[in-house]
């Protein structure tokens, strides 16, 4: 894909826009902020580096967002929950932290895609996974045509993997969307909402934990 590289760090930019080159993307690389604004349009994808040289990345995110809706990756020296949430808040699609590892940002550049490309078409608002019917719209579950009862909280946690089958969602990101701005105060609570939405579910292949990273629904479980 066409993928606009915003970095300022030449040797981290010269770096990425061989890698992605070598991997069959037509990657393109500006270095400050205000050019990512006019040049977005013209791209398949966005990798952000939030540290330019004379705006602040989330400005530039939050700006570009308001224009379109092109996927956008942010790339960030900071580790911080904060920054990285308000990132996800404005709108990024995903996030790594620098250094980047090659692998890992072309596996997520194609989920962004992937996500993006469905987002367009009408989504089927019920997702089955084996004999488990998820209906995001009616907020029901069935498992083999008998309704499972679910708490609100357990039914969100399993609405936003199901909203994205098959696509491996982190744990930030879960959090972010089931709990906005309480989330640092609930990792664990997390851990006890998937250890009873799978005892409820009682079908061990639906929900797959990615280790140190968080989960993914399986449609062909
Ligand atoms: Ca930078």
């Amino acid at each position: 894909m066409r993928v606009l590289l915003v970095e300022d760090d030449d040797g981290v930019a010269d770096a990425l826009v061989e890698a992605l080159g070598a991997n069959g993307h037509e990657p393109k690389r500006v270095a400050r902020g205000a050019d990512a604004l006019t040049a977005h349009r013209d791209f398949d994808l966005l990798l952000l580096d939030l540290g330019l040289p004379d705006t602040d990345g989330l400005e530039v995110l939050r700006k570009i967002r308001r224009m379109a809706d092109v996927p956008i990756v942010v790339l960030t020296a900071r580790g911080d929950e904060r920054t990285i949430v308000r990132g996800l808040r404005l709108g990024a699609d995903d996030y790594l932290v620098k250094p980047v590892r090659l692998a890992e940002l072309l596996a997520r550049m194609d989920a962004v895609a992937r996500r993006s490309a469905a987002h367009g078409a009408p989504a089927d608002r019920v997702v089955r996974c084996g004999d488990v019917e998820i209906d995001l719209d009616a907020r029901r579950v069935l498992v083999a045509g008998a309704e499972v009862a679910l708490t609100t909280k357990e039914f969100e946690v399993l609405a936003v993997l199901a909203s994205r089958p098959g696509t491996a969602v982190s744990r930030q990101q879960l959090m972010d969307e089931v709990w906005g701005d309480a989330y640092l105060a609930v990792s664990r609570t997390l851990d006890v909402h998937l250890t009873q939405l799978r005892a409820k579910l009682d079908r061990p292949g639906v929900l797959t934990t990615i280790r140190g990273f968080g989960y993914r629904l399986s449609t062909d479980a």
